[in-house]
């Protein structure tokens, strides 16, 4: 008799004499362990909680609670959905019904048009039958009869589907009691398995993404391991829009857009106060871990961009100009820059560079053109004009990793000082069509995983994500509401310094072409301070508040001496407002409170008399009469210690 060893991932092997499946593997291993099963991964590869395991493998159960888990969840809820709708709707036909971030959508063609009470009515189906946890039932068939199937259910949408598929291909069907749908799965085994889901939005969507087709409804629902979890997502929904940056960019006056520049940002005083702080501290930081600034022309002629690939690559992105008729004899076309890179290389390139002059970290806060479509555009999210905290390390391939090193150092130290404190970081590794050695590749690679293992940092390997020219770090942060977002990128080049002739003379007296790394930490200005924003709500940290504190007199006697305490304050460098309206106090106080300014001085006859100013702080805390350099010592040690 043939035995079957399964390696678990702990190493351990169990040995089985006859083809087991995942979920009774699972059994095998725990009860709790077998109630979680929602799939196995056999060799790497997903597969049913029902599928057999028929020879010697490695299998990672995949429960619940992990993220694969939770996506096969989603999934399913998706075909629970079909199961609710035809029970109230059986002419609907079905189309597609993916996963997406955080749930599923399914697009159906049905005549009715679905209401908010429809969806509640199928919600609540779809809960009625989930709570019965009945069994999946999954067959793998032939095309065939997955054609004769859903021929008899007349879904035309499944019949094109399957005409992309091969006639000797098998078609997996799941079996949800009277409702059948298709896909490569893996599904769930048993309706225990989806506990939290809602129903969440309705829009319209054409059949294959093509205007020519008939528009179908897409429902969108998301799905979750537990109601405390689907609830927490729902809160963070309503915040997020709440919070949304460009109402609170108009609350607090930060900026605005318009229709003569789309995607391009008018920043009020306010608003460019927060950038210019930013830019400060980035500047700071970077010309302290050995950057050089510099900045280089916004407008430069196409030869450039097509040496460095862009114009072919890019075009279409591109801002291109033409220098008016009446300067005919200097006529030529001139791109705005969608990116820096080739500049740096210029400025690199001026003079002989030594092996001992690397690494060179030039650093520019370069202001960058791309044109997005409009319907892309997103506040300050997604722009068509933004300021990259860029810079270009040129490095020989042994110096990666040191560089790598320090800049995941900056990185974390800058994300943290802004209220970040988790990020996680991708690796990306070489894709199918690439320039360079495989040597150059695995050095490169192996350099950039080297300096992650080195600070002891978790992270995730993207296989084949690459660019083509060299293998990559992203760093991903979380935000307050869990939303991530991509920030930071270290990146090797390969191929920018060998078509714009970058060299260095080596050890060997030989000249050879450096390294260059891109790299950026909050990539553009603009989006990181729409993610500031919806982060702090408005309530900037001290050191990142546009006013910092508001003064404010109690009557006009009390005007003189008010005006004296902001210009002592403005001359220690704070950002102080002078507010002497004749305005009830209590008024001016609520005023200043909305606009979520930090800390609210008072002036009135006490004050006056005891030289000192009566402190509150921008949540109503009362902190009692200080005295202006004690007042000061507070401001200095709030802003040091970036306290948010
Ligand atoms: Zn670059």
């Amino acid at each position: 008799m043939k035995m079957i060893n399964i390696t678990l991932p702990d190493s351990s092997i169990k040995t089985f004499e006859n083809p087991i499946s995942v979920e009774d593997l699972s059994k095998s291993i725990g009860a709790g362990l077998a109630k979680a099963t929602v799939a196995g991964k056999v060799n790497g590869n997903l597969v049913d909680a029902v599928d057999l395991l028929e020879s010697d493998c490695s299998v990672e159960i995949i429960r619940d609670q992990d993220h694969e888990g939770i996506e096969i969840i989603r999934h399913s809820c998706a075909h629970l959905f079909g199961h609710a709708l035809k029970q109230i709707f059986p002419e609907a036909k079905m189309a597609i019904g993916p996963i997406i971030e955080n749930g599923f959508y399914y697009d159906i063609d049905l005549d009715h048009s679905l209401s908010q009470e429809d969806l509640e009515k199928i919600e609540k189906k779809m809960k009625d039958l989930a709570k019965t946890k009945y069994r999946v039932i999954k067959k793998v068939v032939p095309k065939k009869e997955a054609v004769k199937v859903f021929k008899e259910r007349k879904e035309i949408y499944k019949l094109e589907i399957l005409k992309e598929i091969k006639e000797d291909e098998t078609v997996g069907l799941y079996y949800h009691d009277e409702y059948i749908d298709m896909c490569r799965g893996p599904h769930v085994n048993s309706m225990s398995h989806i506990k939290a889901f809602k129903l969440t939005h309705i829009a319209g969507a054409y059949w294959r993404g093509d205007s020519k087709n008939k528009m179908l409804q897409r429902i969108y629902g998301t799905a979750w391991n537990s109601e405390k979890e689907l609830k927490k997502y729902l809160n963070n929904i309503e915040e997020a829009s709440k919070r949304d940056h460009r109402k609170l960019g108009q609350k607090y006056d930060l900026f605005h857009f318009q229709e003569e520049a789309p995607g391009m940002v008018f920043w009020h005083p306010k608003g460019w106060t927060i950038f210019r702080i930013l830019e400060d501290y980035i500047r700071d930081k970077q010309i302290k871990a050995g950057y050089q600034e510099i900045k280089t022309p916004q407008v430069v002629d196409r030869k450039l961009w097509e040496k460095s690939g862009h114009w072919d690559k890019y075009r279409e992105n591109m801002y291109i100009t033409e220098i008016d008729e009446e300067h005919a004899n200097e006529k030529r076309v001139n791109a705005l820059k969608p990116m820096n890179c080739p500049c740096h290389v210029q400025v690199y390139n001026q003079g002989i560079k030594s092996y001992r002059d690397l690494p060179i970290r030039l650093a520019e806060f370069g202001s960058c053109h791309r044109y997005e479509a409009s319907g892309t555009l997103h506040g300050l999210m997604r722009v068509r004009q933004m300021t990259q905290d860029d810079g270009h390390i040129f490095c020989t391939e042994d110096q990666i990793e040191e560089e790598a090193k320090n800049f995941i150092n900056l990185l974390s130290e800058i994300y943290s000082d802004l209220g970040f404190k988790k990020y996680d970081i991708k690796l990306s590794t070489r894709p199918e069509v690439r320039v360079g050695s495989d040597k150059v590749w695995d050095k490169a690679e192996s350099a950039l995983e080297n300096a992650i293992k080195k600070l002891n940092l978790p992270y995730e390997v993207s296989e084949g994500d690459g660019a083509f020219y060299g293998p990559k770090l992203d760093f991903v942060l979380t935000d307050a509401l869990d939303r991530e977002w991509q920030c930071g990128t270290f990146q090797a080049d390969f191929n920018l310094p060998e078509r714009l002739e970058a060299n260095f003379v080596g050890e060997d007296g030989v000249r050879h072409r450096p390294v260059m790394m891109h790299r950026a930490i909050l990539g553009s200005f603009e989006r990181f301070i729409g993610i500031l924003i919806e982060e702090y709500d408005g309530n900037f940290p001290l050191w990142l508040s546009p006013i910092q504190v508001v003064i404010m007199n109690i009557s006009d006697k009390h005007a003189k001496k008010t005006k004296e305490i902001a210009k002592k304050l403005k001359s220690k460098g704070f950002r102080v407002k002078l507010d002497l309206r004749n305005e009830k106090i209590t008024y001016k106080i609520r005023d200043h409170s909305m606009q979520r300014i930090p800390f609210q001085l008072v002036v009135g006859d006490k004050e006056i008399e005891n030289n000192t100013v009566s402190v509150r702080a921008r949540k109503g805390q009362d902190l009692g009469s200080l005295t202006l350099e004690d007042f000061s010592k507070l401001l200095d040690k709030n802003i040091k210690s970036k306290e948010v």
